[in-house]
C-alpha cells in the first residue's frame, strides 16, 4: 500500500481558479529552448497556437485565453514583433517543441492542443489546452490514451516530480485520474491517494469546507476508499449543518429575547398609562 500523504488543500491562484490557461510560470531560457528543439529537429514554423489558446497576464503583454494576440499574424509569419517579443514569449516552449517523449502526433497545428508544464501554489501540472473549436479532440483514442498514461506517470512521480494532469477547454477543466476524469468546478480541491495506483479528487465548496473534509479524512489513518471519503464528506457536511443550526438557534433566541423585551416595554407603558389615567380620575 502506498504510504498516504498528509492531506493539504491545493490552493490555486486566479489563473487556475478561473480555468484559464496562463502561459505558465516555468520559464526556460531562450537558448535552452533552441538547443532542445534543434536537437529534436522541431521548430514552431507556421504554428502560433500558443499565441491564441493561452492567457498572458504580464505587465509587458496581456491577452485573454482563446483570442489571438494582437501581434500575431497566424499563417502569415506568426509574431509581427518576433525580435522584440517580450520575455514571457521568449521563455515559453510547449512540450511538443522540446520534449522527446512527446510524439509528432502532438504537433500543435495537427492536434490543436498545446501541452505545457506549470507550477501553481507549489504543485506542478501537466496541462493540455484544447482549442475550443475542436473540444473533443482530446477524447480521440490515441490522444486520450497518451493523456491517461501521462496522468498515471505524473501521479506516480515517475519523472521525479509529482505532476497533476489537467485538460483545459475554455473555462472548463478536468483533472485526469487513471480511472476517471473529474471536472473541477471549484478552486478548492485535493487529489488523495486511495491505494496502489489509485487516486481520488475531493472538491470543496470553499477553504473551510476543505479543512473540515480533510480533517475528517485524516481520521482514517491507514487507507482511504471512495466510501470512506464519502463518509468524511458527510461528517463535514453534518458539522456544517449543525453549526448553521446552532447559529440559527442563537438567532431565534436573540429574536425571542428582543420580542420579550419589547412586550415587557409595551406592558410597562400600558400599565403606566393606566396608572396615570387612574391618577387623573382620583385627582
Ligand atoms: S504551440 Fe508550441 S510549436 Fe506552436 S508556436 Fe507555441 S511553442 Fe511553438
Ligand atoms: S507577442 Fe508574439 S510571441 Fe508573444 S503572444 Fe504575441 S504573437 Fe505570440
Amino acid at each position: 500500500m502506498r504510504k498516504r500523504e498528509r492531506a493539504v488543500i491545493a490552493h490555486h491562484e486566479a489563473g487556475y481558479a478561473l480555468g484559464l490557461p496562463s502561459i505558465g510560470n516555468l520559464r526556460l531560457d531562450e537558448e535552452v529552448v533552441r538547443a532542445l528543439s534543434d536537437a529534436l529537429g522541431r521548430a514552431c514554423g507556421a504554428c502560433s497556437l500558443c499565441c491564441k489558446l493561452l492567457q498572458i497576464d504580464e505587465p509587458e503583454l496581456k491577452k485573454p485565453a482563446n483570442e489571438w494576440c494582437r501581434h500575431c499574424r497566424p499563417g502569415k509569419g506568426g509574431c509581427a514583433i518576433y525580435d522584440e517579443r517580450p520575455p514571457v514569449c521568449r521563455d515559453f516552449a510547449c512540450e511538443w517543441l522540446i520534449n522527446p517523449k512527446v510524439g509528432d502526433e502532438w504537433q500543435p497545428l495537427r492536434s490543436k492542443i498545446v501541452i505545457y508544464i506549470t507550477e501553481e501554489g507549489g504543485e506542478f501540472f501537466l496541462v493540455f489546452v484544447v482549442d475550443p473549436g475542436i473540444p473533443n479532440r482530446w477524447r480521440e483514442a490515441s490522444y486520450y490514451q497518451s493523456i491517461k498514461a501521462a496522468a498515471l506517470s505524473g501521479l506516480r512521480s515517475e519523472t521525479g516530480t509529482y505532476l497533476q494532469t489537467l485538460v483545459v477547454i475554455g473555462e472548463r477543466r478536468w483533472l485526469i485520474l487513471p480511472h476517471r476524469d473529474v471536472e473541477i468546478t471549484s478552486r478548492w480541491y485535493k487529489v488523495v491517494p486511495i491505494g496502489d495506483d489509485q487516486w481520488e479528487v475531493l472538491i470543496f465548496n470553499d477553504e473551510e469546507h476543505g479543512r473540515r473534509v480533510l480533517a475528517a479524512v485524516d481520521q482514517y489513518v491507514e487507507t482511504l476508499t471512495p466510501e470512506l471519503i464519502a463518509e468524511a464528506e458527510l461528517i463535514a457536511e453534518a458539522e456544517l449543518i449543525a453549526e448553521a443550526e446552532a447559529e440559527q438557534d442563537e438567532q431565534l433566541i436573540r429574536e425571542a429575547d428582543e420580542a420579550m423585551e419589547q412586550q415587557l416595554i409595551r406592558e410597562a407603558d400600558e400599565a403606566a398609562a393606566i396608572y396615570s389615567a387612574e391618577d387623573g380620575d382620583i385627582f
